[in-house]
């Protein structure tokens, strides 16, 4: 199958060009036929499987012949790098159709919000927005969607993680009752099921996520004590063969330390956390784009959608809580069918959380010796240890879901 069966019009096949895309990945393949045809549509695929122009398409298509163009479609996206991320795919492919987006998120001072409002009046014909900022402009009264054709929902599983059911909601009363709705998700727990039942009408589905990481990704552990973690990442960052490398760890303090002592050992190594503001935040990720900066340090703000070439290898220099939150984060290598590899350090109270994780994944993932001059590490033996991790797993997502909430508001101008 190519992109030609699709019966785009021929400006939007030579964006597909200039990007390079040569023909449709599964999700877009099913996706983008019931799109076409104006279905409501529920579609689940993991992370780096082209979910972003499975939308994107089919929908530049549609706006190119439509009379309905200002305002036509709204894309709502977690986080602002995401939204970001979506703009640019739309300005790629849609480079030859003169279609016009513009993306509207927090963060910056009050004279964006004005230049968002007045791109918005002056008829972006595509809008790519995080919920807090969105409801800002909705509210201002300015801001009308009355012939809005097109809601997608990006990322919807991570929306509902940061607690935006309410706003989503919300901002759907501001919507036209007939449009198409389109939601995708990485993953399809029973919140997102009721979120659809609730905005969308008589849906079709495309499921293609069987919640397993990428084949060409290369998994491997260390198991490791706490304090082996540090010396154990210098000695694989210092393997020139791994260019480009995202390192997880779970707080922005450890970000914050291994960044400072990685920088002392002359490491390019920049760490990337909700303490920064936004122009900081894109810099950083402009660096890490261009291959400038080697190593990125992030907490799991980095792991959904984050979109960048050529990343060789992930390490979890902290176990992940979450067993999904390791497909995201490890999904940031091997993106679009490359290789990358994949390295998870586990503490001796991290072992059980691994084990979950590979429980999911159904499979066990190879520990390898660590190097003999840090010592000897732990054995791994996950039925110990069971004890606490789900009264903290569950601490930690009751911490970060109030953590997350006042920040995304604080963006909201009143
Ligand atoms: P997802 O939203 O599913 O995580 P993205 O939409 O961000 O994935 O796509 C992942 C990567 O694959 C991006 O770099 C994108 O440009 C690339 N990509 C998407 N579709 C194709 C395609 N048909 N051919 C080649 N590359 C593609
Ligand atoms: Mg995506």
């Amino acid at each position: 199958m190519t992109f030609k069966d699709f019966s785009f019009v021929p400006e939007l096949l030579d964006g597909l060009d200039a990007m390079g895309f040569e023909k449709p990945t599964p999700i877009q393949e099913q996706a983008i036929p019931l799109i076409l045809d104006n279905q409501d549509l529920i579609a689940c695929a993991q992370t780096g499987t082209g979910k972003t122009a499975a939308f994107v398409l089919p929908i530049l298509h549609k706006i190119f012949s439509s009379d309905k163009r200002h305002l036509n479609t709204l894309i709502i996206a977690p986080t602002r790098e995401l939204a970001l991320q979506i703009d640019q795919q739309v300005e790629g492919l849609s480079y030859f159709l003169g279609v016009s987006s513009i993306p509207v998120y927090g963060g910056g001072d009050g004279e964006t919000f004005v230049q968002q409002k007045r791109a918005l009046e002056q008829g972006a014909e595509l809008v790519i927005a995080t919920p807090g900022r969105l409801i800002a402009l909705l509210n201002s009264g300015q801001i009308k969607f009355n012939d809005l054709q097109h809601l997608v929902l990006d990322e919807a599983d991570r929306m509902l993680d940061m607690g935006f059911f309410n706003d989503i909601l919300k901002i759907i009363s501001y919507l036209p009752a007939k449009r198409q709705t389109i939601l995708f998700s990485a993953t399809m727990p029973p919140n997102i099921r009721k979120l659809a039942s609730k905005i969308l009408t008589d849906p079709k589905q495309v499921n293609i996520a069987i919640s397993k990481p990428a084949e060409g990704i290369n998994q491997q552990a260390y198991v490791v004590y706490e304090n082996q973690k540090k010396n154990l990442l210098k000695n694989i960052l210092s393997n020139p063969d791994f260019k480009s490398i995202i390192v997880f760890a779970s707080t922005k303090e450890n970000v914050k330390t291994l960044e400072k002592e990685l920088v002392y050992q002359d490491f390019e190594v920049k760490g990337f956390h909700s303490d920064l503001d936004q122009s900081e935040r894109e810099k950083i990720m402009i660096g890490f784009k261009s291959k400038k900066t080697r190593i990125l340090i992030g907490t799991d703000i980095l792991s959904r959608g984050i979109d960048v070439e050529g990343i060789d290898l992930v390490i979890n220099y902290d176990t992940p809580s979450d067993p999904e939150d390791y497909i995201h984060r490890i999904g940031r290598t091997a993106r679009a069918e490359s290789q990358g590899t994949a390295i998870t350090f586990i503490n001796e109270k991290d072992q059980r959380k691994f084990f979950r994780i590979e429980s999911l994944i159904g499979k066990d993932i190879p520990k390898l010796e660590i190097p003999e001059s840090l010592g000897k590490g732990p054995e791994y033996d996950p039925s110990k240890n069971r004890g606490d991790v789900k009264k903290k797993v569950f601490n930690k997502q009751k911490k970060n879901f109030k953590k997350r909430r006042p920040a995304e508001n604080k963006n909201t101008p009143s």
